[in-house]
């Protein structure tokens, strides 16, 4: 007994000593990012059938002075842990909001939708709703261009004060996306209850299409959802031909993915959308 006690107490993981070192690092890293301007926004297209250019995903890059662009898998993670998140987060959508604002004067931007990510941590901040109304306001940004885009996670977490911040948000004209829609504990009795406009459906399941019976049925049912509770619906992920024609077959009205778009700088979707003739 004696000897277990000492190996607990003596225990120690050299690659575990590594790890925080890492994870420490990050984050300070983040920090000065956020303060010397590393980061910025891409934007990912969304189109219509019929490929009019109606929306984009801004997803966020960390221009690192060595790594070069990094993903967001590699630091939003640490980004929520250690709460840079919080004013990461509002530099995003400030970002967000002068974009939609700039975009007022460019001919094939102006009646673009601008989808934003919102991590629980900036959401669950007691002045969420008033931020995002003081960011539209100084930015002279169409409220009713910014969609925010939520998990069923985040909003499961307090469906009270969910509700509570989207509606505030609505009256302003703001919309909501539940993104990776299908991945959570959604049941169509507590969707009637949210301020939605849209429905998104994940991409592991538009990644099986065609191969896994189950992923071709939810898919269906998700649609079905969506058109019961007259919400908008869109596929990410969407990257074959074969996805978006079953996709259409069963009455998915928008698309996203690397068939149509990755998520590039501004100036190449400003092009881009001049190219699909948006007006
Ligand atoms: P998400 O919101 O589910 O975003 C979709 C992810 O799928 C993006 O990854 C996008 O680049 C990727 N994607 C788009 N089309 C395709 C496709 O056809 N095939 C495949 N395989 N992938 C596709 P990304 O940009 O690396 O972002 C990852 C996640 O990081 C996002 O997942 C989102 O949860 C988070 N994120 C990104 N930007 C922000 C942000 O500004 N704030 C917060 N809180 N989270 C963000
Ligand atoms: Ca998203
Ligand atoms: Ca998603
Ligand atoms: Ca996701």
């Amino acid at each position: 007994v004696k000897a277990q006690r000492g190996n607990a107490l003596c225990f120690f993981d050299p690659q575990m000593e590594v790890e925080i070192n890492q994870r420490a690092r990050l984050e300070t890293d983040l920090q000065t990012a956020l303060v010397e301007g590393q980061f910025e926004l891409h934007y990912q297209p969304q189109f219509t059938l019929a490929g009019q250019m109606v929306g984009v995903e801004a997803l966020l890059r960390w221009s690192h002075p060595q790594r070069g662009m990094v993903s967001p898998g590699e630091f939003i993670a640490a980004a929520e842990d250690s709460g840079l998140i919080v004013p990461l987060g509002q530099w995003v959508l400030r970002q967000a909001c002068m974009q939609l604002a700039a975009w007022q004067q460019v001919p094939h931007c102006a009646s673009l939708q601008l989808a934003v990510n919102v991590s629980a941590r900036q959401f669950r901040q007691p002045d969420f709703a008033q931020q995002v109304i003081a960011q539209i306001q100084q930015a002279g940004a169409p409220a009713h261009r910014l969609k925010l885009e939520l998990t069923e996670s985040l909003v499961l977490e307090d469906v009270q004060d969910s509700i509570a911040k989207m509606h505030q948000l609505r009256t302003k004209g703001v919309r909501f996306s539940m993104d990776d829609f299908g991945t959570g504990h959604s049941s169509l009795a507590y969707l009637t209850r949210l301020p939605l406009h849209q429905l998104k459906i994940d991409q592991s399941f538009v990644r099986h299409i065609g191969q896994q019976h189950t992923d071709d049925v939810i898919v269906q049912t998700i649609i079905g959802m969506a058109r019961t509770l007259e919400l908008e619906v869109i596929a990410e992920g969407v990257e074959t031909p074969a996805q978006r024609d079953f996709l259409a077959d069963h009455g998915c009205t928008l698309y996203q993915g690397y068939l149509y778009g990755r998520p590039m700088p501004v100036q190449e979707l400003v092009a881009r959308a001049a190219q699909a003739g948006q007006g």
